[in-house]
């Protein structure tokens, strides 16, 4: 199989830093957290919130020649940028990651004439891109018809953003296609194709409410092979299958940084912060987020680093298996924590705990758990080089 090498020498000069400890940054990701509890809901997306990022250009922040141009090793600054927009509202991080990820893979398997036409639909027209893969025993089948179209039968579950992704990447079984079969990328140009119809009584959940994650149907749609992204199979090669998890775990890991930044102004505002048992779990809460972010940016460099050598695919899918494993460690033991420091009172609304708790809790709920940390086991032992030496 052809090997991909991800960074290729960037010929655009990027743009500008837009740092992410700006003061844009952080006025931005104030406005969506103050935001948030107006879109907790099943039914209502965070509308505003993307038509702030589009605004501020990190719709497009991957894109070739831009601040975190794809080509280029900023695993760390993107997955900080992640949990910047985790911290603010993790419904809007999720659908974000969601936008980062289809873009890599578009980045990572579109042909240059694709490239072009999607990345205009970001840069241009401010389209949202998404990835969903997860389905039921409905799934998708993705049926070769004659000259070059092809028909669409199934549904997806958990498809967040719903109808307000414009450019959602789905996944099925490519069938009766001559050039091949297997488990086949495509993005729909949802204005030209008919109606998706939705199944709202889908979502019902715990938390990430506006994230607004339904069960659509794509039963009907007829599609081109310019629709068509890389070979079937293409979406789970590794390392960039597993790579990715890294992404959520940055999410999720904003999401403890929010309790935690919370607990404090909380325990400041009824002037509780001399106790020393608050103190304490404070002190638990803040050693615990610096070890994930330690995490984030380990996982970047590494993954930056490791990417350039096609021997180091399991290094890099054992490392980000761990990241993920150790975040969701992190954020579980962050939640009762500040539970414990803020009391029944700080958890009710309108202050921001019990949505941000069962927002990271849902959330926290991704592929795989128990496989991931199986593989993580079976990596350390298949390498049994010095623990010193594992990860270099
Ligand atoms: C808010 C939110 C948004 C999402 N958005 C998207 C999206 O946009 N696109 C998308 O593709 N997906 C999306 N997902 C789905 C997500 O990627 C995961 O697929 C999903 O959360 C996993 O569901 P689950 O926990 O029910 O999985 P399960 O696989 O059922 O796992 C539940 C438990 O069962 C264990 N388990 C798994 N398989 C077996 C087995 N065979 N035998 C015994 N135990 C097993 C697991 O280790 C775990 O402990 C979203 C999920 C959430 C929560």
């Amino acid at each position: 199989m052809e090997t991909l090498n991800p960074f290729q020498p960037v010929g655009l000069a990027p743009k500008p830093l837009l740092g992410l400890d700006s003061e844009p940054i952080a006025a931005l990701c104030k406005q969506i957290a103050d935001a948030a509890a107006q879109t907790d809901d099943d039914k209502t997306f965070p509308e505003e919130a993307f038509s702030r990022l589009a605004e501020a250009g990190l719709l497009a922040v991957t894109l070739p020649g831009r601040q975190l141009d794809s080509r280029s090793p900023k695993t760390s600054q993107l997955l900080q940028l992640l949990k910047r927009i985790g911290a603010a509202n993790l419904s809007v991080g999720r659908v974000y990651e969601g936008h980062i990820n289809a873009l890599n893979l578009i980045h990572l398997y579109a042909t240059q004439e694709q490239k072009t036409r999607w990345y205009a639909d970001v840069s241009q027209y401010k389209r949202l891109f998404s990835v969903w893969n997860t389905q039921a025993a409905d799934g998708i089948k993705i049926h070769a018809l004659a000259n070059g179209r092809y028909r669409l039968e199934g549904a997806k579950t958990f498809c967040s953003g719903s109808g307000w992704i414009q450019r959602p990447l789905i996944t099925g079984q490519l069938l009766g296609d001559p050039s091949g079969q297997g488990w086949q990328m495509c993005i729909i140009p949802t204005e030209r194709v008919d109606a998706i119809a939705q199944d709202t009584s889908f979502w019902q959940p715990l938390g990430m409410r506006a994230s607004v994650s339904y069960k659509l149907d794509f039963t009907g749609l007829e599609i081109s092979r310019e629709d068509l992204l890389g070979q079937p199979d293409d979406y789970y090669r590794q390392p960039y299958f597993s790579g990715g998890a890294s992404r959520f775990a940055a999410v999720q890991l904003g999401g403890a940084e929010a309790l935690f930044n919370a607990t404090r102004a909380l325990l400041a505002s009824m002037n509780r912060t001399d106790d020393p048992i608050q103190r304490t779990r404070l002190a638990e809460m803040a050693w615990l987020i610096e070890s994930g972010n330690q995490w984030l940016k380990a996982a970047g460099e590494n993954t930056d680093a490791w990417l350039a050598d096609e021997n180091e695919t399991e290094k890099i899918v054992a490392y980000t298996n761990m990241t993920r494993t150790a975040i969701e460690e992190i954020c579980l033991r962050v939640m009762p924590l500040a539970e414990r420091s803020v009391g029944a009172r700080g958890l009710m609304r309108p202050l921001p705990f019990e949505r941000i708790h069962r927002d990271l809790t849902f959330y926290l709920r991704q592929p795989a758990p128990d496989a991931t940390v199986l593989d993580i086991g079976r990596y350390v032992l298949d390498n049994p080089q010095n623990a010193h030496e594992l990860w270099r």
